[in-house]
């Protein structure tokens, strides 16, 4: 591919495409606007832009107060609403949303004030990188901050406004801040240090990751796969998900105007598989328990996804949080009695025949930890169920 055509990649792009191929499809291929945007992503646009203005402030030698912040978020609310938010919680409302980014702000002002953490090398700082020395698989992404900590020891900060904290375990196989070190790297030969730093800004978490060399080469070599698998796709397939109800793109989705017959992960009510997790947790929030397999749940899916394209393996999570892998990974599927539209569902009785024919063995152990641990909750939570 000539270098001038080369699509540049980003980490959302990437997820995109990994959360639902006729999603990125409709976004990066065919480019249809979108009119429509998530409160989620209205209020996390807004308290990243009052972060960036409070560091430039810093930086040009002043210190807004607390109420100076909020100030700013509230006139930034006003001035950027438009009639096309949408609110999928219907439960919820506006003002719930406005209250839960100055409850980010006020907690993240307070455990880092005065600021003045290293030197601020960029504030929402674009960088680019090429994954192979042609200039083939190119990235992008931008950094919230970038800091210089001291000689040749850099940070890459990045605002989460998520109402739910992963792992330690999913934030370091986390993609996005990886691939920014990778060009932090290019653009900084001096690096010898780059701490990877992700704010949780409502639970005012501050979570740590490094990366080594070898995983950085893994890193490069998977996102070419991924991207390869991506160019090479011809049919960009629609995958139903709770995400769905997020996607601007739901009013022309065939899943949800004409019901085609479209290839989904079939729903294990239709395989006969009685209590998915995900009903098991609706439920213990509906009591009012914490959702504590939610959080263990969704931090192992997440690390399982980022594993999985790290290993060159696809997997899938349907909407009701059972795993997935493309049939495709298996030799021969005489022994398998669960393959529906090309996907087979992973249990834990399966997964020594998994090993055999996909020769995981091969694979990391720490990925085949992680699938069994996901299985062995599943197995767990389907035995303590009681309904
Ligand atoms: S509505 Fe769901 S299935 Fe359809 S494009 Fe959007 S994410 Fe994909």
């Amino acid at each position: 591919m000539p270098e001038s055509a080369a699509p540049i990649y980003s980490a959302s792009r990437l997820s995109t495409y990994e959360s639902c191929p006729l999603q990125y499809r409709y976004r990066y291929i065919d480019r249809i606007p979108r009119t429509e945007e998530s409160i989620e992503a209205y209020l996390g646009v807004r308290v990243h832009e009052v972060l960036s203005a409070l560091y430039q402030t810093v930086q040009g030698g002043n210190q807004p107060s607390l109420p100076d912040l909020l100030q700013d978020y509230y006139r930034r609310w006003e001035q950027h609403w438009h009639t096309q938010v949408k609110i999928v919680k219907r439960d919820r409302s506006i003002d719930h949303y406005k209250a839960f980014g100055e409850r980010c702000l006020v907690s993240y002002y307070q455990a880092h004030q005065p600021f003045n953490r290293g030197e601020v090398l960029g504030l929402e700082h674009r960088v680019t990188t090429s994954l192979d020395p042609h200039g083939c698989y190119k990235i992008q992404g931008y950094i919230d901050r970038l800091v210089c900590v001291g000689t040749g020891r850099y940070e890459i900060h990045d605002y989460k406004t998520s109402g739910r904290l992963p792992s330690q375990g999913a934030i370091d196989v986390d993609r996005q801040l990886a691939l920014y070190q990778l060009a932090v790297e290019e653009r900084w030969p001096d690096a010898k240090e780059v701490g990877l730093v992700w704010h949780y800004l409502a639970f005012g978490r501050e979570l740590r990751s490094r990366r080594t060399p070898e995983a950085l080469e893994g890193l490069k070599h998977s996102t070419i796969a991924m991207i390869d698998r991506i160019e090479a796709d011809a049919e960009f397939k629609p995958i139903k998900s709770s995400l769905c109800h997020w996607c601007t793109y739901q009013n022309i989705c065939p899943l949800w105007t004409d019901h085609s017959d479209v290839t989904q992960i079939p729903s294990p009510d239709a395989l006969g598989n009685g209590r998915s997790m995900e009903a098991q947790s609706r439920s213990l929030v509906e009591q009012g328990e914490p959702d504590a397999y939610a959080i263990t749940r969704d931090a192992l899916r997440e690390a399982i996804m980022a594993a999985a394209e790290h290993e060159g393996t696809e997997m899938r999570f349907s909407e009701h949080g059972e795993l997935w892998i493309s049939a495709s990974r298996f030799h021969s599927k005489a022994n398998l009695d669960e393959v529906v539209n090309g996907w087979v569902r992973l249990s834990v009785e399966s997964l020594p025949l998994l090993f055999r024919q996909v020769e995981l063995a091969r694979l990391s152990a720490h990925f085949i930890d992680k699938l069994q641990r996901y299985l062995a909750l599943s197995t767990s939570e389907d035995r303590h169920a009681t309904y």
